[in-house]
């Protein structure tokens, strides 16, 4: 099966927006459910949904093991060693500001700097900013190049002694550029720096082993790769996870609980305090061998096509401008751009009414489009289930919008 045959397990790509039929572009921001896991989670829900972990009664037991053979389920997709280092977050978000809080405390101190880059998403700037005002710490960016590219010369000038803390985005969710974090992983751990790696817009589109990046964090979302929304994951080296101190109080994460203290339960309880999404995990586990069967390689290869069809038809529109390498070969399927006269914001709507669905906005990255001296872009981003009539679909209704404003309105 060709990988954008895939679409048809996709029943909500099937239907007409606005009379015309979706062509579903907004991958970035949230990807669809396929067939599949939508069935193993009603199967779930209809024969084993129970709280897990204390009950031992069968439900509870049957949620049980399927919420830990989810876990194992990551572990393998993501190659760490040991489940004790996959814990079950909300998302990507959760994760960077359970690193930012916990590992923030344990090893940041006055004086101390943190670098991030300027292509940071604000999950993955705004935690950190917290951290340094609490601390009194140095928040530093690293720049780009002019091709919208991390300046690699610069990370080398700014991961120096004194940095204690490294975090920067695999992929971005706007310039469409694939960052080397193994390399920076190994400048900061030259350094004596922790490594902490947002994995939103990789881990769904590319096979990633935590192991072979050597980071030491890695954190992603479940929604940006065919599963439901609230559930992710924050991979966390145990070496690091055994000294941090738990982020949330409660059920679940306490080993003994005494009237004046409590101790913690052991990895990866000791930070999922409450009941969790054991529904989404459940989901999670099963997206993953969606796309497992598919092959991260193949939806690799697959969107790297795509791109490598769309962006010369896209950059022979007049008036296009590209955020991000115009080299299709180092772009992933985010595309930012801006039509010359056209507010991205009235470029999306008039792409809705015909039935294409792109992003406009800042994206959650005020400060790179403030570096960018940009105030918003249109995005489109592309998954293995797009196919190239999709991307025909994308170039066509831009020419047809871009008409309509210079006839009508500019
Ligand atoms: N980082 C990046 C690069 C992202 O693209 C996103 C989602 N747009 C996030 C972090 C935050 O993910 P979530 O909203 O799922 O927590």
């Amino acid at each position: 099966m060709t990988v954008s045959k895939r679409k048809q397990d996709f029943p909500i790509l099937f239907q007409q927006v606005n009379d015309e039929p979706l062509v579903y572009l907004d991958n970035a921001a949230s990807t669809h459910v396929p067939t599949p896991v939508i069935n193993d989670l009603v199967t779930y829900m209809q024969t084993s949904h129970a709280n897990v972990h204390r009950g031992v009664h069968t439900l509870a037991e049957r949620a049980t093991s399927q919420y830990e053979a989810a876990r194992e389920t990551v572990r393998t997709f993501i190659d760490a060693s040991s489940v004790k280092e996959v814990l079950f977050t909300r998302g990507t978000t959760t994760g960077l500001n359970w690193v930012a809080r916990s590992l923030g405390e344990l090893v940041i101190e006055a004086g101390d700097k943190i670098v991030i880059s300027r292509m940071e998403h604000h999950s993955n700037i705004v935690p950190w900013q917290e951290l340094a005002k609490r601390k009194q710490a140095e928040l530093i960016y690293i720049d780009l190049t002019e091709d919208g590219e991390l300046d690699m010369a610069d990370a080398k000038e700014k991961i120096v002694s004194g940095v204690k803390i490294v975090s920067i985005a695999h992929a971005s969710n706007v310039l469409g550029v694939v960052n080397p974090v193994e390399d920076l992983a190994k400048l900061a751990h030259e350094v004596g720096a922790v490594m902490v790696v947002d994995g939103a817009q990789s881990t769904p589109h590319m096979t990633v082993s935590v192991q072979e990046l050597d980071c030491d964090f890695y954190a992603f979302s479940g929604h940006k790769m065919c599963a439901p929304t609230g559930i992710g994951v924050l991979y966390g080296k145990q070496t690091w996870l055994e000294k941090m101190s738990p982020i949330e109080f409660g059920g679940e994460m306490i080993d003994f609980v005494y009237d004046d203290y409590s101790t913690w339960a052991e990895l990866p309880y000791k930070f999922e305090a409450g009941t969790p999404n054991i529904s989404g995990a459940i989901a999670l586990a099963s997206a993953i061998k969606y796309l497992e069967e598919i092959g991260l390689d193949t939806i690799t290869k697959h969107e790297q096509e795509l791109v490598e069809y769309v962006l010369p038809k896209l950059l022979a529109i007049d008036g296009f401008e590209l955020y991000g390498p115009r080299d299709a070969s180092k772009h992933t399927g985010v595309i930012a751009f801006n039509i010359k006269g056209v507010h991205p914001h009235d470029l999306a709507t008039a792409l809705d009414m015909q039935g294409v669905a792109i992003r406009a906005g800042h994206h959650c990255a005020q400060p790179l489009l403030r570096y960018l001296a940009i105030h918003s872009t249109a995005r489109a981003s592309f998954y293995f289930y797009n196919t190239k009539e999709d991307a025909d679909s994308l170039v066509e209704s831009i020419i047809a919008a871009k008409e309509f404003f210079s006839d009508g309105f500019i």
